[in-house]
């Protein structure tokens, strides 16, 4: 055998992946497909590559030394499961069967534990950046079994992306779904990302009659400061492109209706079960939601709302600089939510997760590449238990600078009629935060009375219920569990 290590799965992320992995010395890459066609394009497309064809898992595992390495990069679901069957059936105990697809963290427990117990090495990793980053260098995320990790180190730290300071962005994230699931969580800060990024557009293209074209100067600016980012970059790219066939910008021709491939939406239901609230994400995937259902916008146009002219800027460009910071503010949220879903995930599934090293190898290589994560690392490295990450001192000084902009914006939107989502939920975030008491005393008192459930008080112990049927007095109430 020849190849140190196989990819299975040669559509464009397997494919660009094996020749990441073939352009670093010392590697031989063996490659298969379930469909030959995929195989043969590849090898006489790339000879520099000197893939090594399979065209059986049989032939697949003879290419391979021991143990054995693969890397499946195929559809997540039952695809994989039938692939990691499959190479189990070739393959030897201690062999490592890495999966790179995006698949559901719990799926990747159940695989890891299953293949385990069959004597395999499982890896569940999540992988970012798309074709490009699967090319030349993407962020990567694999959980599973420290043994692996010690094998699997140096080939995965010399296909990554390297940030700005030479790091490589992998990291042993934590044992079993631990990769996958702060794989979902990056692409639930991606959607909220994208959201608030979209937000601050309408916001300041309604406001001030700015053209995309003018706008996308405004995105290029903001991305030489405390924005700067891949998402904000490709921003002003997008919005300066012209359409070919009409001669309008782009943006104005494409359908404004948001799709989505479901890693947002189980980033929140699984918020949900962990209770988290990832309110700014949760708008974000809520908000592709509302624009993909054309019908129910087909008849509600006629709702009624604020009169045209209630929405006038005067200083167009305070506008600018006032959306700035509620965007600023808004993401600071949104990735402080994301680091609390991880740290609840990895209390939950009884992970140890380095948040500081989560930051950094988010730096490059995937979407939400930003420079604002060195922010986050910062924050980590001065206090890795930080119970709020937004409670860090660079962030509560930024929000200080950019409160007062934030409400200002968030006020002006609900004015003009102007859907912010992500702004506002983030703000309602913040402030509830803050809050030296919450409504949730009452809620607390509504659900004593319909339903007995009692209540704490603030002056003393124990658990209460006033019978509110009765004589309304308070009882001290049996502890129900
Ligand atoms: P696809 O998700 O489109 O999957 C196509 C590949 O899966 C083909 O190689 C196909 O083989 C194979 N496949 C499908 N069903 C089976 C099966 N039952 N048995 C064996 N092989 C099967 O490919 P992508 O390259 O887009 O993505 C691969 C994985 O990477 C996915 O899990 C995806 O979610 C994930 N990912 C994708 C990113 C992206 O930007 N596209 C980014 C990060 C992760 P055949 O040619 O025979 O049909």
């Amino acid at each position: 055998p020849t190849a140190n290590i196989g990819v299975v799965g040669l559509a464009v992320m397997g494919s660009n992946l094996a020749r990441n992995l073939a352009s670093r010395e010392g590697n031989t890459v063996a490659v298969y497909n379930r469909s030959r066609s995929k195989t043969d394009e590849l090898v006489a497309e790339h000879p520099e590559a000197g893939f090594v064809p399979a065209f059986s898992y049989e032939e697949f595992a003879a290419a391979l030394q021991k143990p054995r390495t693969a890397l499946i990069m195929v559809k997540a679901g039952a695809p994989t499961d039938a692939v990691i069957e499959s190479l189990m059936e070739v393959f030897e105990p201690g062999d490592i069967i890495i999966d790179g697809g995006n698949s559901l963290f719990t799926d990747t427990i159940r695989r890891e534990k299953a293949v385990r117990e069959r004597g395999f090495n499982f890896v569940g990793m999540g992988v970012s950046g798309g074709e490009e980053g699967a090319l030349h260098g993407p962020s990567l995320m694999p959980g599973g079994p420290d043994e692996a990790w010690v094998t699997l180190a140096p080939i995965l730290r010399s296909i990554a992306a390297v940030a700005p300071d030479g790091e490589p962005c992998v990291t042993h994230v934590g044992h079993d779904g631990a990769g996958h699931f702060v794989k979902m969580v990056h692409n639930g800060i991606e959607y909220a990302d994208m959201q608030l990024i979209a937000e601050a557009y309408d916001l300041i293209r309604r406001g001030t009659g700015k053209t995309p074209a003018e706008i996308a100067d405004i995105f290029a600016e903001w991305n030489t400061g405390e924005l700067e980012s891949y998402l904000i970059e490709i921003t002003a790219e997008v919005l300066r492109q012209v359409d070919a066939e009409t001669g309008k910008p782009l943006v104005d021709v494409i359908l404004d209706s948001a799709g989505a491939k479901g890693t947002g939406a189980w980033t929140v239901q699984t918020a949900l079960d962990l209770g988290v609230p990832v309110s700014g994400i949760a708008e974000a995937t809520f908000a592709r939601s509302l624009s993909s259902h054309r019908e129910q916008r087909a008849v509600s146009g006629g709702l009624p709302g604020p009169a045209e002219d209630a929405f006038t800027v005067d200083d167009a460009n305070a506008f600018v600089e006032q959306v700035r910071l509620a965007l600023y503010a808004s993401k600071i949220v949104a990735y402080s939510q994301g680091f609390d879903e991880i740290r609840a995930g990895a209390a939950q599934y009884g992970w140890t997760i380095d948040l500081g090293a989560i930051s950094k190898i988010w730096r490059a290589g995937c979407i939400i590449r930003a420079q604002f994560l060195n922010r986050i690392a910062d924050a980590y490295a001065a206090e890795p238990n930080l119970e709020v990450l937004l409670t860090a001192p660079y962030f509560v000084d930024a929000l200080g600078r950019a409160q007062g902009a934030w409400r200002h914006i968030v006020g002006t939107a609900a004015t003009a009629g102007i859907p912010a989502p992500a702004f506002s939920s983030s703000l309602a975030y913040y402030d509830g935060l803050r809050a030296k008491r919450l409504p949730a005393a009452l809620i607390q008192a509504q659900r004593d009375f319909f339903g007995a459930h009692t209540y704490q008080r603030i002056d003393k112990p124990g658990t209460f219920h006033t019978l509110w049927s009765g004589d309304r007095t308070e009882v001290e109430a049996e502890d129900t569990h």
